[in-house]
């Protein structure tokens, strides 16, 4: 644990901190503060309540040029609330210095006070991406001057669709600039955005596996034909919030998938056989939570970043233990128990002594009563609906919020993620709000069209 005083700050920084009783770095901030007070690009990732605001906050003031009342820094936050959060954060920590001047640019708010608010000149704009746009197009936000621009929480923007405001918000800002990306995961989507923003970022990474994961490992005898009645069992048992379920092979795969569909479960398979359409259609539904169970094969399933997982399940057990450690590794992750689940058919058993031998581990196996009473798995919370129009017609995520949410049609916290591909929108609702939801789209229009919706489950 590090003082601040081990940093070159001001005088009055360091005196403010003490009077807000930040004695100690948190850890990330230890690691991204010298490089961005340095001036470098950063790529910073740490969990929520970290200190991730102050970590760029402090960077932030520090470069700050007060006497020049020009807009040198922004930020951009996903929801109005957290740039309400930020904002609260960064005043705090900005006290040590009079006059530091910060505008907030989000929605539901009157463009014109913002505009007002803009032309009396300020140092910091905290916003969201689609208000920051909208006062970059009218000409009423100017970036000139900027030298610093910070995306807090990059994986839930990305996650709400904001994807080419940001890119559009770039293309404002001077060619010339410092870019932090701070994120609590580091999904791939993220590196892909980062690598064509970002110019050679130091990155930071404070992860969850230093607090050692814990994954309860339990491995079943089971014949080979009972695989699938198996896997329901064991649904049934521990009703993990979703499940991705490992074969050996593409068929497999297909296989496993139909029969688990057969019994009603909401599950999607994962091959190298699909279309890349259809990856990304499998993909969409299962992260945003509107399948619960995906069976995939380690290829498919590689680069495939879902955090969270409820648990792994090993229909088939891989012929290394390496892909096995890798498998369990998907679950148990953000400080959460994970739980691993593996079916052993008379065949497999000696993958269970392998295992051991190289996990230096003292596992057994045990039977499974498959012929207890009922089997029920959850249905997923969410269901997507399919909308005929995407970012090639315009349609931003807020557009089809707005519509989603208009009077009679449903509520804003009955929305998930809203994925966006180029003719085609992924949105999903609650499940018991989806006739409502289809109901207010066949009425309201998106960008002055009306758009076709369907249910897919
Ligand atoms: P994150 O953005 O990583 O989720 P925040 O920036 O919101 O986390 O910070 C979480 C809390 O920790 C806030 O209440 C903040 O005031 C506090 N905090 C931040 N840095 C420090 C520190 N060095 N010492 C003590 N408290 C801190
Ligand atoms: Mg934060």
């Amino acid at each position: 644990m590090k003082s601040f005083s081990k940093l070159t700050l001001s005088k009055a920084m360091l005196d403010n901190l003490k009077t807000l009783k930040y004695d100690t770095m948190t850890p990330i901030q230890e690691k991204s503060i010298p490089p961005i007070l340095a001036g470098s690009d950063i790529l910073a990732q740490a969990k929520t309540g970290s200190g991730k605001t102050a970590a760029f906050g402090i960077g932030l003031l520090e470069n700050l040029d007060v006497k020049h009342f020009r807009i040198q820094a922004l930020v951009l936050c996903p929801t109005r609330e957290l740039a309400e959060q930020v904002t609260g954060e960064l005043r705090r920590i900005a006290k040590f210095q009079h006059n530091i001047k910060m505008v907030k640019l989000t929605g539901g708010m009157p463009v014109r006070k913002q505009e007002h608010s803009l032309s009396h000149e300020a140092h910091i704009v905290v916003g969201t991406p689609g208000r920051v746009l909208k006062l970059l197009e009218r000409g009423s936000l100017k970036l000139k001057d900027l030298k610093m621009i910070v995306l807090d929480e990059a994986d839930r923007m990305l996650d709400m669709g904001f994807i080419d405001q940001i890119g559009d918000i770039f293309r404002y800002a001077p060619e010339k600039r410092q870019v932090l990306f701070f994120s609590a995961t580091f999904p791939d989507e993220i590196k892909k955005l980062s690598r064509s923003i970002l110019e050679s970022p130091v990155e930071v990474s404070i992860d969850t596996e230093h607090e050692q994961k814990v994954i309860s490992q339990r491995f079943y005898n089971v014949q080979s034909k009972d695989k699938c009645q198996s896997v329901l069992t064991l649904l049934t048992k521990y009703q993990p919030a979703n499940a991705l379920i490992f074969c050996n092979t593409k068929d497999g795969c297909r296989k496993v998938e139909k029969e688990l569909s057969a019994e009603n479960l909401h599950s999607l398979a994962l091959h190298g056989d699909l279309e890349q359409k259809e990856r990304t259609e499998v993909l969409i539904r299962f992260t945003n939570g509107s399948s619960n169970i995906l069976v995939a094969t380690d290829v498919a399933a590689r680069g495939l970043d879902i955090s969270d997982l409820g648990a792994v399940i090993n229909y088939d057990l891989p012929f290394e233990t390496e892909t096995y450690v890798h498998r369990i590794g998907r679950t148990g992750r953000a400080g959460r128990e994970g739980l691993a689940l593996s079916l052993l058919s008379p065949k497999e058993d000696f993958r269970l002594d392998q295992i051991n031998e190289v996990m230096k581990a003292e596992f057994t196996s045990e039977k499974l009563n498959l012929d207890s009473s009922e089997k029920h798995y959850n249905d997923p919370a969410m269901i997507t609906l399919s909308i005929n129009g995407g970012r090639k017609n315009k349609i931003s995520a807020g557009d089809i919020l707005g519509a989603l949410t208009s009077p009679g049609g449903i509520k804003g916290s009955e929305v998930g993620k809203i994925d966006r591909l180029d003719y085609l929108t992924f949105v999903a609702v609650k499940r018991d709000a989806a006739e409502r939801a289809l109901k207010i789209l066949e009425t309201e229009q998106v960008k002055g069209r009306r758009f076709k919706a369907i249910i897919n489950d």
